[in-house]
């Protein structure tokens, strides 16, 4: 396994999930996604509630919850792909102070393009594998092409949450990127494209890096 450590950013439905799981293949890296980590746990009984409540609704999980996932996903990888984490500056520094980065990318998307991409996302129920009715469609509607199970919508990729947590974006999420923009090992990549044409960059970024 490489040791690579790769922190994917980017608003829901930029296509973070989609990319980071080709490059965790392709790189033999573990994929890191907090947001398959939540809802694993949606209903686990926290200091704060359960991670559902705000899932739900659209907003974040508070930082003690989503901090100790990630801190011992880390500590279990030799090298990673980092998705749906940091959302906010604290947990930006939170993870300054337990990691050292070699690469962060940004994915880059329109905003009605991100619209078409959440309201249109489908998730195997069994295995998590992601597709879209229209730009990512499965061989048998309904039916995940890898393991037969049942394509379901999120509850969170209704109209109204979307418009929640592009809102949440764009007022926590947004500084991390700013946080993170004058950073030399930032690289700012176009998402608006196909998902080949898109991993096609990343790959040819990640070459001239390494
Ligand atoms: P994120 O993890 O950033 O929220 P996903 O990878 O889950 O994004 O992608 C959101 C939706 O858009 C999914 O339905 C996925 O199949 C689709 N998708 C991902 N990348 C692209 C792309 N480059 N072009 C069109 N649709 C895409
Ligand atoms: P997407 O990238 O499509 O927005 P995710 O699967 O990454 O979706 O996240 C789904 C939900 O899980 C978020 O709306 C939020 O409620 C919660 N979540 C995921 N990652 C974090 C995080 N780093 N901090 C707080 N909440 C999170
Ligand atoms: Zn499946």
């Amino acid at each position: 396994m490489s040791d690579l450590q790769i922190l994917m950013l980017g608003p829901p439905g930029a296509g973070k999930g989609t990319q980071s799981s080709r490059i965790a293949e392709a790189y033999d890296l573990e994929h890191i996604t907090t947001g398959d980590a939540l809802r694993s746990r949606k209903d686990m009984q926290t200091a704060h509630g359960t991670p559902r409540e705000y899932m739900d609704a659209g907003e974040l999980v508070p930082d003690p919850v989503v901090n100790e996932i990630v801190e011992s996903a880390i500590e279990e990888a030799d090298g990673f792909v980092l998705d749906g984490y940091p959302r906010n500056k604290a947990q930006a520094e939170f993870l300054d102070e337990i990691t050292a980065l070699d690469v962060i990318i940004y994915l880059d998307v329109d905003r009605e393009e991100l619209i078409r991409r959440l309201t249109g996302r489908r998730v195997c129920e069994d295995c998590g594998e992601n597709y879209h009715v229209e730009f990512a469609p499965p061989v048998d509607q309904g039916i995940c092409d890898d393991c037969g199970g049942e394509l379901i919508q999120r509850t969170d990729d209704s109209e109204k949450t979307v418009k929640e947590r592009l809102r949440v974006f764009d007022e926590t999420t947004k500084p991390v990127i700013t946080y993170y923009r004058s950073d030399s090992i930032f690289h700012q990549i176009d998402g608006n494209t196909t998902p080949d044409n898109v991993f096609k960059h990343i790959v040819d970024l990640l070459d001239s890096v390494r």
